[in-house]
């Protein structure tokens, strides 16, 4: 048998026509079940994971499970509107937020609508929330400084643009304070900065955005908030949201930094809807891709090749531990996915050791080969001279005689432990901080009294700065410690000493 052209066109017509009838006939579905924020539909056969529905009410839901004969979605709106029975269409579309300059010194909700009162966000590009991280070929290894401002950090931890740094620890032990400390420092360092808060207290919130606005820090950066008291999967997808909003500037070629605060609420919220969806419940009640959670959102954090632009954005997440157990199931996901940890402790904390960084167990996997030269000459030998120094002051404690050279070494270490103390919302450049540990490295405060470390590091620095302004002006373009300098800031620092043990009546 022989078929014509002509009837086998219009055998494909015929075909194709039906299968248009199809697809709308998808687009369109019926809620079979609602409520606790967790809607049922039946009849969207071609809906996408994460996508976007139309409920009535002009009330958004998303896509998370995909079953034989329905899906499940997740409402972005109160559920308290919609029934069974109500029609629910497809968009076709991811969950998008806008994206580009216009969301400098905004505060957004996960959406990214405007939450601070102002204007809608004036923005005609959209991205979607979640994107494959760049591949291996994309990327360049990290090799920039992205200075925190903080001593310890700085000097220890050092993290490099392009990398994920956990901030971890007990409740109330200076995580947020290290995260917008950073935040600040970024000013005039042409870093933007995204500040993502999830299931935090609205007046928290508040008060850190009043912080960055007070400190001139809101102009370059964009606060994505879904506070404690907003709905599950709002909290759920705010970090991805805040990430969008990254990669773009990213994309451009420009340099960001992006805090998640916290991971823990994140997790916390995504398993609340798991268990809604009726997803089978893992270790610790966590759903088995929990892992994947944090994974597919930190392994955005990059630092672009040349031919991309060079741009980088730089991940700080943070997570909550319990009575500082680490081993704790989030945790230590989130510590294996990351480039390295800042550890903090409760009792150093209490003990007045602010920032109350424990610098045996925080660590930065790539960070030092993006350290200044000036940093790395007087920070070298810090992290070993503080161990040793928890050590012997561990056996010291007994107080049995030590011999002159475990002296020395106690003696040093409290002097550094009282040098690397900050206060909140003080980040110091890199020439200030070199300054310092430059004058601990070099044993200028063998001769101050441990309680006086603090007065002295001020008084150095305002004298530096008034008399001296060209040393800090070199450290920090050049990041370089040249012979020269180095005889400069030791004349310096010891014309100082003379002086400050004069006024203190040595
Ligand atoms: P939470 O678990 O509640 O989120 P957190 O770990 O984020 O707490 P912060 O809110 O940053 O901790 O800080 C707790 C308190 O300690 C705050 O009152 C803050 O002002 C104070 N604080 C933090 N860092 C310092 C510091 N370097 N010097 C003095 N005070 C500090
Ligand atoms: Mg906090």
């Amino acid at each position: 048998m022989e078929l014509r052209p002509e009837e086998i066109s219009a055998l494909i017509k015929e075909q194709i026509k039906h299968y248009e009838d199809r697809l709308e006939a998808n687009d369109v579905g019926y809620v079979i079940r609602v409520g606790d924020g967790i809607a049922l539909i039946q009849g969207l056969e071609k809906a996408m994971a994460g996508e976007l529905l139309l409920f009535p009410n002009d009330i958004y839901g998303m896509v998370m499970n995909l079953e034989e004969d329905h899906v499940g979605a997740v409402l972005l709106g109160s559920d308290s509107l919609i029934k069974e029975g109500d029609e629910v269409k497809r968009t076709n579309r991811i969950i998008e937020v806008p994206v580009g300059d216009a969301l400098l010194g905004r505060v957004v909700n996960s959406l990214g609508q405007a939450i601070d009162g102002g204007a809608p966000i004036a923005s005609d590009k959209f991205r979607p929330i979640e994107r494959v991280a760049p591949g291996v070929i994309t990327r360049k290894s990290v090799h920039q400084p992205l200075q925190t401002g903080i001593k310890i950090i700085d000097s220890m931890i050092p993290i490099g643009k392009g990398q994920r740094e956990l901030i971890i620890g007990d409740r109330q032990t200076g995580k947020t304070a290290i995260a917008i400390d950073t935040i600040l420092n970024q000013k005039g360092n042409d870093v933007l900065c995204i500040y993502v808060a999830i299931g935090q207290k609205a007046s928290t919130v508040a008060q850190i955005v009043e912080k960055l606005r007070v400190n001139g820090a809101m102009e370059y950066t964009t606060v994505v908030a879904a506070t404690a008291s907003e709905l599950a999967p709002l909290q759920y997808i705010a970090p991805y949201a805040g990430c969008a909003i990254g990669e773009e500037w990213m994309e451009q070629g420009k340099h960001v930094l992006i805090v998640y605060d916290d991971l823990s609420k994140h997790a916390v919220a995504y398993r609340t809807l798991s268990l809604l969806l009726k997803r089978p419940p893992g270790r610790e009640a966590f759903p088995g891709d929990v892992f994947y959670l944090h994974s597919r959102l930190l392994e955005r954090a990059a630092k672009l090749n040349d031919e991309l632009g060079g741009g980088s954005l730089t991940a700080l997440p943070i997570i909550e531990t319990q009575a500082g157990d680490i081993s704790a199931y989030i945790p230590t996901n989130v510590i294996s996915i990351t480039d390295g940890q800042i550890f903090l402790q409760t009792e150093l904390f209490n003990s007045g050791v602010r920032p109350a960084v424990d610098s045996g167990l925080s660590v930065s996997r790539v960070g030092s080969s993006a350290q200044t030269k000036a940093m790395k000459a007087v920070s070298g030998a810090l992290k070993l001279e503080l161990a040793q120094y928890r050590e012997m002051l561990s056996f010291a404690q007994f107080g049995s005689d030590v011999d002159a050279a475990t002296k020395a070494a106690l003696d040093h270490g409290a002097r550094l432990t009282e040098l690397l103390k900050q206060g909140q919302y003080s980040p110091l450049s890199v020439g200030e901080m070199v300054v310092s540990l430059f004058a601990a490295k070099n044993k200028f405060l063998r001769s101050i009294p441990v309680e006086k470390v603090q007065d002295f590091e001020a008084g150095l620095h305002n004298e530096i700065r008034t008399s001296h302004p060209e040393i800090l002006d070199e450290l920090n373009e050049t990041g370089l410690l040249s012979k020269e300098l180095d005889a400069k800031l030791r004349e310096a620092i010891s014309a100082y000493l003379e002086k400050y043990k004069m006024l203190n009546g040595d």
